[in-house]
């Protein structure tokens, strides 16, 4: 996909970063993400990857209690994701339009299928847990490590788990490494190493 003038106006402030630039501009906006979220973690993360220039397709989970948080007006709860979001955040489809990548981000549980890449905004205890996946990366592996996590907390902690996890798949749509791998926040702001698990092939 060329950058258009309005394109390049928009995304002016990340073109100029040198690890994204033109190039990686147009891999931002020809990446599509289906999203499976109803939290304040998953909505968080979709509203900085539409920011970014990725289309995002939710799908029909309803709204979790306080979930709307910045995003959306309160008074939504139990309402479709998709469509709260689509009626309020530009960029968001209401899901008729198929995105063009395979990328998929969600809150666990999920289902994970499409090439990738992958990003799971899970939960360890009250510590938040990102685990991701490129294309080139095993998913069994990626289903072996996702498999021992809860959902994703909410608030603060949910906020800024959801913020680390769309920077990850925007990286991933870069194309920078790692292929796989899982992410700690266990407070705002404290960031550590999570531990991949192997699967039968590759252990
Ligand atoms: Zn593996």
């Amino acid at each position: 996909m060329a950058l258009g003038e309005a394109d390049i106006l928009r995304y002016s402030r990340q073109i100029l970063l040198r690890e994204v630039g033109g190039r990686g501009q147009e891999r931002l906006l020809a990446g599509g993400v289906r999203l499976g979220a109803s939290g304040e973690a998953g909505l968080t993360a979709a509203a900085y990857v539409v920011a970014g220039g990725t289309p995002v397709v939710p799908d029909a989970r309803p709204l979790l209690e306080g979930a709307e948080g910045f995003l959306v007006p309160a008074g939504h709860t139990g309402e479709s994701a998709a469509d709260v979001l689509a009626a309020h955040l530009p960029g968001i489809s209401s899901g008729a339009r198929a995105p063009g990548g395979g990328g998929r981000l969600a809150e666990v549980p999920a289902r994970w299928d499409g090439e990738g890449p992958w990003v799971a905004l899970g939960g360890d205890g009250a510590r938040g847990v990102v685990v991701f996946r490129a294309p080139e990366g095993c998913a069994a592996c990626f289903a072996a490590t996702v498999a021992g996590l809860g959902p994703p907390p909410g608030g603060l902690a949910g906020v800024g788990l959801g913020a680390l996890g769309a920077l990850i798949l925007q990286r991933l749509l870069l194309g920078l490494g790692p292929a796989l791998g899982a992410r700690g926040w266990d407070a705002p702001g404290i960031l550590t190493e999570g531990t991949v698990h192997a699967c039968g092939r590759c252990g």
